[in-house]
């Protein structure tokens, strides 16, 4: 197994350092490590309300990031892979800005997650995951969350300069068991983002993060996984872990329900190109 979504102490919101969740992952004979901390925010425009330097490492860290996690892949490589990428967090017209400071690093890094926690529309921006912004979703309305969440997607999914391998925690907007009132309305919308993700060529990751949270399941839900199933999206494994301990979280559960839905296979990346492995 591998788990491409891991955050360490260097995001400045997780616990343990790269080599604790390497040790870890050795221990619970994971074949693959992916180290995904979150890109810096610093650079971007329009985010002042949002408590960003919670939320990654400094520019001036990243290349502390890569080289221990380059280290530690050939001091540990007879018992690991170790994969090194980061999530982004894709800002509406902000790629230019963030490709200026990712593209020095591309040559050494084999994926990148692109994610959405950050709201920005008509009711201005604000980070849907973090809880202190929760009372947004009664003011503004849960389904109108969804809608300008999924639609944000879309233009993440056809943006021609956000360069990313994997789609995130695909409805992150249910961590708080915020549900769509009118389902139908959002079902339509995730059917057409999930389009998108196909005729982009880009992998969905199952996200066991999810399980920790009040929703206390799976991104995406059982549903939404059978229609990726139907469309033949490929996937991988993520467990979004803030804490060694978290490192394959609920993956042998997971492998199971995969496996009952139909998916035989999940994707591996490697320097930016992805082969798929037998489950
Ligand atoms: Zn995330
Ligand atoms: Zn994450």
């Amino acid at each position: 197994m591998e788990d491409w979504h891991t955050h360490s102490s260097l995001c400045h919101h997780a616990e343990g350092s790269l080599e604790d969740y390497v040790k870890k992952a050795i221990d619970y004979n994971l074949k693959s490590i992916g180290f995904s901390d979150h890109f810096p925010y610093e650079f971007l425009k329009d985010i002042d309300n949002i408590p960003f330097l919670e939320y990654s490492m400094t520019l001036e860290e990243i290349e502390e990031y890569i080289s221990l996690a380059e280290y530690l892949r050939e001091k540990y490589e007879l018992q690991i892979e170790i994969k090194i990428g980061f999530e982004l967090d894709y800002l509406i017209g902000q790629e230019k800005a963030l490709n200026a400071h990712l593209d020095k690093y591309m040559p050494r890094l084999d994926y990148l997650l692109g994610s959405l926690h950050i709201q920005e529309g008509q009711k201005g921006t604000w980070c849907l995951d973090d809880e202190r912004f929760l009372e947004n979703y009664k003011a503004f309305g849960v389904d109108f969350v969804y809608l300008e969440y999924y639609q944000k997607m879309q233009r993440m999914l056809t943006s021609n300069e956000f360069d990313h391998d994997i789609v995130s925690h695909f409805d992150l907007p249910k961590k708080f068991n915020k549900l769509p009132n009118d389902e139908e309305l959002i079902e339509n919308e995730v059917n057409k983002t999930l389009e998108l993700v196909k005729k982009g060529n880009y992998i969905v990751e199952i996200n066991t993060g999810g399980i920790r949270k009040e929703i206390n399941e799976q991104y995406p839900s059982d549903k939404i996984i059978n229609k990726m199933y139907e469309l033949d999206i490929p996937i991988l494994l993520g467990s979004d872990a803030h804490n060694p301990n978290e490192v394959g979280y609920e993956f042998k559960n997971m492998i199971k329900k995969l496996k009952e839905i139909g998916y035989t296979q999940l994707v591996c990346f490697d320097k930016r190109v992805k082969s798929f492995k037998d489950i």
